[in-house]
């Protein structure tokens, strides 16, 4: 279980006023469980993920992994950004950049090559291995990207918006791949977008955020199936009302 416990930041102190970017935010992410924060662009998600991770040190609150605190990425951590592209080595092929990951791992090279090459084919990267990045589209630099963060053997996976500058048809791909990867994997993911819909068709819950500074306004249960359908679920009467209560939401505080 991750613990967010009345996290605040106030960034900008040197002279200029501060800004405050969280204002105690509270949530939990339990095991296992795939939790979504939405909130409109601004808001503080990208802060938030980054305290989440030990990347940043809150002004105040914590966070906290099976009751441990966090003070720097855990290595039971995997984070994935909006931008593959920039958090991928150009110099490396996508194998490489994998095996890079892996270079403190215990085990043999060979060990770690299969590793590597398990996760590109559970992202369907299997005949990419030996292409560089920039080789690579958009989407399936995303996919990269991922393979990467379940190669490292993350139990929890952190994502910022990492499908939002793909096209739709390779983002619907790409959700339902991250979808059946935790639920196959049993992986703790903790997503971000400012999409109502996405995180509502991915998520176990979703924590619904208000503009800035960040404060949570609702968390919602969706009590839809697994696996879902990117038609079936989306026509659900319980995917129309939770999308609906979230606008409501995000109305409500603007
Ligand atoms: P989101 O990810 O929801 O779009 P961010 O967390 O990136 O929001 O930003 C929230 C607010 O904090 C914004 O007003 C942004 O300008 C500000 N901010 C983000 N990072 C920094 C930083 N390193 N220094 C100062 N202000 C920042
Ligand atoms: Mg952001």
């Amino acid at each position: 279980m991750l613990t967010i416990e009345a996290l605040t930041k106030s960034y900008g102190q040197n002279g200029s006023p501060a800004m405050c970017a969280l204002d105690g935010v509270s949530f939990s992410v339990p095991k296992g469980s795939f939790v979504s924060l939405v909130g409109p662009s601004g808001c503080g998600k990208s802060t938030l993920l980054q305290c989440v991770c030990g990347l940043m040190r809150p002004t105040s609150g914590r966070v906290a992994l099976s009751g441990r605190e966090i003070f720097a990425p855990p290595p039971e951590m995997a984070l994935i950004f909006q931008n593959a592209a920039a958090s991928l080595f150009p110099w490396f092929t996508i194998c490489g950049n994998i095996r890079f990951v892996l270079r403190r791992a215990p085990g043999s090279k060979a060990e770690k090559l299969d590793i590597a090459r398990e996760a590109l084919r559970s992202v369907g990267l299997a005949d990419f291995a030996g292409h560089y990045p920039w080789q690579l589209s958009g989407g399936m630099q995303q996919r990269a990207a991922l393979a990467r963060g379940l190669a490292y053997g993350a139990e929890i996976l952190l994502l910022d918006e990492p499908f939002a500058s793909v096209d739709a048809q390779t983002r619907e791909d790409l959700e339902d791949l991250l979808a059946g990867v935790a639920l196959a994997q049993g992986k703790t993911v903790l997503f971000v977008t400012h999409d109502i819909d996405e995180a509502v068709y991915l998520s176990d819950t979703v924590v619904v955020l208000t503009p800035p500074p960040a404060r949570v306004a609702a968390v919602l249960p969706i009590d839809l199936p697994r696996p879902r359908d990117q038609i079936g679920t989306r026509e659900d009467r319980r995917f129309l009302d939770a999308r609906k209560a979230i606008h409501a939401l995000l109305r409500r505080e603007v």
